[in-house]
């Protein structure tokens, strides 16, 4: 086994790293955290330039064909540095890039991928709905009826990232209305988000301002049956299979955070004082932020192994799906420490330890809850479905 980073992977991270530090600073994120819903177009453009978009995209549509592990190298920088940023940027390539990829047609691909690579579209995932996320297949009542070259679709989607920015809305629908086998009764539809009969709300939130999730409402939306991404009806399946990357990428989302919570509390241990001395000196602190630091390391190295699992054109699903679980319990439990080590000024606004708490209250049930996946994990063990 090899845990060192190939030179390609290093100048990513350096790359990604000194662009963060310039544009994506814990100055310019209050800001934007008070002021904006999305973050600002200029510094989405500086991405796309770096070639943050390209890098997940083949060669053969002007992307850079990196592997998963190298674009999860660029994608730990940006975590750490702003989660709402990671999430923003993070939609587009997960539910842009990836389904595309993997699902998409050959016009499709070059059609879509060029324009993602130069930073030109943005995607979000319009799957949840207001009946519920966990039980998806339950709550669907979004449909997409055929009439002739068209899809009509009517419905509601709700929590969706980046929707009020997004031109393309990844809307999963129900197109066969007599099966009521709903995971054969789904299908992915690329819908354009400027498409008459859309409508979109942004609902706000305390985690994560800075990349605002929104209700969306479909009323007689006709989008064309190109527009169809993988199968008619095994939409289930091929939105499932798109989902894994996904998963990866929001571990990576909850890794970078708790890294950032550990450097502001180690530094805040070692420079504020209490009985004469830094409360680093503690053993408490000291423990607190041992417990960190493993726990980082551990869901840093699962996160990396399934980015690896993929490459490798291995299974990743249960791991995926771990990497989520404990990324997201470890990124929760090390900002619920790191508020108390704050003291006081933790609650404050102008320290930056609540708003790594509050976004990390998102992560442990956004894009599966923590629940939902141990009953998934235990299911691969050969448990029966408790539900
Ligand atoms: C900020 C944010 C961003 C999001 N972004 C997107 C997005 O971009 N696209 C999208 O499609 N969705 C998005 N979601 C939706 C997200 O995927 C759902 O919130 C999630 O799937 C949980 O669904 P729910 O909120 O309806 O909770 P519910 O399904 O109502 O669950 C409520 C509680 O019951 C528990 N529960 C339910 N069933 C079981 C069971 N069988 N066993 C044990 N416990 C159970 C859950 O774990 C949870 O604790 C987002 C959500 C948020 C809040």
């Amino acid at each position: 086994m090899d845990f060192a980073f190939t030179e390609e992977q290093e100048l990513m991270r350096a790359t990604v790293r000194e662009f963060c530090e310039k544009e994506i600073t814990s100055e310019k994120i209050r800001e934007w955290e008070e002021t904006l819903d999305f973050m600002p177009q200029d510094v989405w453009d500086k991405a796309a330039a770096m070639g943050l978009f390209a890098a997940s995209i083949p060669e053969e549509y002007g992307g850079e064909g990196a592997d998963m592990v190298t674009a999860m190298v660029g994608f730990e920088e940006i975590s750490k540095a702003s989660t709402a940023v990671a999430l923003g940027v993070g939609a587009t390539i997960g539910f842009g890039t990836r389904p595309i990829v993997e699902l998409g047609t050959g016009e499709q691909k070059k059609e879509f991928l060029p324009q993602i690579a130069e930073g030109k579209l943005r995607f979000a995932l319009a799957l949840t709905e207001p009946a519920g996320g966990t039980d998806i297949l339950g709550a669907i009542s979004t449909y997409a009826d055929s009439d002739g070259d068209d899809f009509v679709i009517n419905g509601q989607k709700t929590y969706i990232t980046g929707a009020h920015v997004a031109d393309y809305l990844t809307t999963v629908a129900i197109t066969d209305r007599e099966n009521t086998k709903r995971a054969h009764a789904l299908s992915i539809i690329m819908v354009p988000a400027d498409t008459p009969g859309i409508e979109i709300r942004t609902i706000p939130k305390v985690s994560t301002h800075c990349c605002g999730s929104c209700e969306i409402f479909y009323g007689d939306v006709r989008v064309p049956k190109t527009n169809l991404l993988g199968t008619l009806n095994n939409g289930w399946y091929d939105v499932l299979s798109t989902l894994n990357p996904e998963r990866i990428g929001v571990a990576m989302i909850s890794v970078g955070l708790a890294e950032r919570v550990f450097e502001d509390c180690l530094a805040y241990s070692k420079q504020r004082e209490a009985f004469g001395k830094p409360i680093g000196q503690f053993m408490i602190i000291q423990h607190y932020l041992a417990d960190m630091a493993v726990g980082i390391e551990n869901a840093r190295n699962l996160v990396y192994k399934c980015a690896w699992l993929a490459d490798s054109g291995r299974p990743y699903h249960v791991e995926a799906t771990m990497a989520g679980l404990y990324a997201s319990q470890m990124a929760l439990d090390a900002a619920t420490v790191g508020m108390e080590i704050f003291g006081g000024y933790g609650v404050t606004m102008e320290a930056d330890i609540q708003r790594y708490w509050r976004d990390s209250q998102q992560m442990v049930f956004s894009p599966i809850s923590n629940e939902m996946s141990k009953n998934f994990i235990a299911q691969c063990y050969g448990l029966p479905k408790s539900f």
